[in-house]
């Protein structure tokens, strides 16, 4: 049985003060959601104050990108061995770093053997842009990202990472893709592609989450579906309201 995940990606949002307000009135409400694994990620600057705010709660932490390289002449960047000395999870290859940020797929990977190498949890996003949806090229796209994401990393790793479908055109748009949709591209690429890959068994242990406009009003149409295990949420997480209300219908009856 794959645990319920559901993750707030705050992208560039709320200063240090605003974290810590954010939190504060998110908190307790998650913390009353039962069953549910349950990651906040903060921009880096506000990773420390919502670290120290979600001591001693089953709250997680996640970064929202990482370099690969432990350390080094990398201006700008952050390193694996930084982000695991707060988080536990990091988010890879969302779509705003591929497309602004030139993360490839290759480049993804490097992040994703770090992950690997620092015990980290990735939650790694994968997904097609319109044209590619519109030209039927979903299954070639998707499976690509998956497979060169994941090269050389083992299956024990595979068994315990995230993934969340996320098709661009839904992100951030208020256009979300039907629950029926996704659950598909979830089922017959993302999972047959990870069964080819490292096995059925670690293809089953994998928590594959939606995103993309997730709201409080939708989240069950995903939750619902056989297999899809959650979501990640960019701009319903900076309401809390709405991110509480998204992480109790994540629940199991
Ligand atoms: C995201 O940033 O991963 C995301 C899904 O954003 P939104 O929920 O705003 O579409």
């Amino acid at each position: 049985m794959r645990v319920p995940f559901v993750a707030g990606n705050w992208k560039m949002n709320k200063t240090i003060e605003e974290a810590r307000s954010l939190v504060s009135s998110m908190s307790a409400g998650l913390r009353a959601v039962a069953g549910v694994e349950k990651v906040l990620c903060p921009p880096f600057m506000s990773l420390q104050t919502v670290a120290a705010l979600l001591e001693g709660s089953d709250i997680g932490l996640g970064a929202q990108n990482m370099h690969w390289e432990e350390k080094g002449a990398f201006t700008g960047e952050v390193s694996p061995a930084m982000v695991r000395e707060l988080c536990r999870y990091v988010i890879l290859g969302h779509s705003e770093r591929r497309t602004y940020f030139g993360d490839t797929d290759e480049t993804v990977n490097k992040k994703i053997r770090a992950a690997q190498a620092f015990d980290l949890t990735p939650i790694l996003c994968v997904g097609e842009t319109l044209d590619e949806y519109e030209s039927n090229k979903t299954a070639g796209v998707v499976a690509r990202q998956i497979r060169l994401g994941l090269a050389g990393v083992t299956p024990e790793f595979v068994a315990r990472l995230v993934i969340a479908y996320e098709p661009i055109w839904a992100i951030g748009t208020g256009k979300a893709s039907s629950g029926g949709n996704a659950d598909k591209v979830v089922a017959n690429v993302i999972r047959a592609a990870l069964s080819e890959l490292f096995g059925t068994p670690a293809a089953q242990a994998v928590r594959v989450l939606y995103g993309g406009s997730v709201t409080a009003a939708n989240a069950s149409e995903f939750f619902s579906q056989p297999e899809i295990d959650g979501a990640l949420v960019g701009g319903a997480s900076l309401k809390s309201d709405e991110f509480i209300a998204i992480t109790q219908a994540a629940a199991r009856p």
